[in-house]
């Protein structure tokens, strides 16, 4: 007999106590906080899908890695295990350890990318277009047509637009310095790309001479993604499939705090030998020596083995089902998600539920705070006040406003996502009282993290 019920493919063995407040009591942190859940005390928090970037449960063999390591400070037996699990994984030459994915990016921007010139990628993630804003060059989002649909369905959203890549290669064949490709697509979504179009665009890219970098942080769950949609990869492992995916490129970003499944780590990986010198003497003078990065010892064992554990099938089929299933949830509710479910969030479409909100009002912040006011459920605005701040000071409003419910790897139980969808169905029978929000104070760039916020009324 083949039970259907996907169960978490872990037991519990050490748990966190979380703490429930009352309505006046979130009311008051969120006022103190200016509006902005990301300046609330995490202890006032009571299901946190804030984010799936260095929340997630570490497992028993990644703790016993830890009390395993070497810390010292040059050729660490622990940076050996660590080189070893990514060159198995990406195939790449040079392995450079970073504290996360952003120490990467900036290091191989700041090493790869000069005044002037332009970034394709299927959709930068917001530190990757902030660090090649940095270096005075242009990061240019290139996502497949259908995706600014939120609503239509397809298995493969998150790729590139591949024939745009080729107008941009033909106009500024100079100024390309290289092209990312983000898997999966999570300022889109969450979607995955297909191992087609990582081909074409690798292909094209090794056509033109223009290195081709893959933004790595959800690879597993892309991986996955290739095996149950696409023809041809059915038999295949998670590993196998991610091997492949790594041959098409000339090097990689990772942040190990999402499919690394650590509280901490990144790395850069890369064939390129003088761009690899160039990199390593970067990492030295602002993340530390290179078989360290930034890094203790025991993050680099507790990466080397969750990178493995990120592409375990029970794992990764349990991972997308979550997910799928507050997917399902909100369909049968008709509350408007981007669709169709990516792998590691649902994205709430502010815009289409809250339509009485006008951008002006950022509906999407308006229902993060909403739904910490009433359920005490973090979550995070992926719209206008992310994105709607230009690198002159204008303002530009965003073709999306989303919420994002990130899901903490092996971290929240059946339980605590049944109550998320609770809280969402109650806020469905309120949604016309909610009102937009007002920018009071904000930061020159990265704004969502630290600005304030009023109500209107
Ligand atoms: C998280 C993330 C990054 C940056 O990684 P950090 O570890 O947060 O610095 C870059 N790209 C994508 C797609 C991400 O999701």
């Amino acid at each position: 007999m083949e039970f259907k019920t996907i169960i978490e493919p872990f037991r519990i063995r050490q748990v966190q106590a979380v703490r429930s407040t009352t309505r006046e009591e979130r009311i008051a942190a969120l006022e103190n906080a200016g509006n902005n859940v990301f300046l609330l005390k995490a202890e006032d928090v009571l299901i946190d899908l804030l984010t799936d970037s260095g929340t997630g449960a570490m497992s028993n063999e990644q703790w016993a890695g830890m009390m395993r390591s070497d810390e010292s400070y040059a050729g660490a037996d622990s940076y050996y295990r660590f080189e070893k699990a990514v060159k198995d994984i990406t195939g790449f030459k040079h392995i450079i350890p970073t504290h996360q994915g952003r120490a990467a990016e900036r290091i191989l921007f700041g090493a790869a990318v000069q005044e002037g010139q332009v970034v394709p990628n299927n959709t930068h993630f917001d530190t990757t277009r902030a660090n090649i804003e940095a270096r005075l060059a242009t990061a240019v989002d290139i996502p497949t047509p259908g995706s600014h649909n939120t609503q239509s369905i397809a298995p493969f959203k998150g790729n590139m637009d591949v024939s745009e890549l080729k107008i941009i290669l033909d106009q500024w064949s100079d100024k390309v310095p290289m092209v990312l490709m983000t898997i999966t697509n999570n300022s889109n979504g969450g979607q995955p790309v297909s191992m087609e179009n990582i081909k074409e665009a690798s292909g094209l890219c090794a056509e033109r001479g223009v290195p081709f970098f893959i933004d790595a942080c959800r690879f597993a769950e892309n991986s996955w993604f290739i095996k149950i949609r696409e023809e041809g990869y059915e038999n295949k492992t998670p590993l196998e499939i991610a091997q492949e995916i790594f041959s098409y490129a000339d090097g990689a970003t990772m942040s190990a705090k999402k499919d690394g499944m650590a509280n901490m780590g990144g790395f850069l990986a890369l064939n390129d030998d003088t761009l690899a010198e160039k990199c390593r003497s970067m990492l030295i003078l602002t993340e530390g020596f290179p078989t360290y990065g930034g890094l203790a010892g025991y993050d680099l064992e507790s990466v080397a083995t969750g990178l493995y554990e990120a592409l375990r099938e029970d794992y990764l089929a349990y991972r997308v089902r979550t997910v799928a299933y507050v997917g399902d949830r909100m369909n049968e509710m008709g509350i408007p998600i981007l669709q169709p479910p990516g792998g590691h969030a649902i994205y709430l479409d502010a815009k289409a539920w809250l339509s009485h909100i006008p951008q002006e009002g950022y509906p999407g912040w308006a229902l993060a705070n909403t739904l910490y006011r009433e359920g005490g459920i973090r979550a995070s605005e992926i719209g206008s006040v992310m994105f709607g701040q230009q690198p002159d000071g204008t303002e530009k409003f965003s073709d999306k406003e989303l919420v994002r419910l990130a899901f903490p790897r092996r971290v929240y139980t059946q339980s605590h996502i049944d109550y998320v969808v609770e809280v969402l169905q109650y806020i469905n029978t309120i949604k016309e009282s909610i009102k937009g929000v007002r920018i009071k104070k904000q930061p020159s760039a990265l704004r969502h993290f630290t600005a304030e916020f009023e109500n209107l009324n």
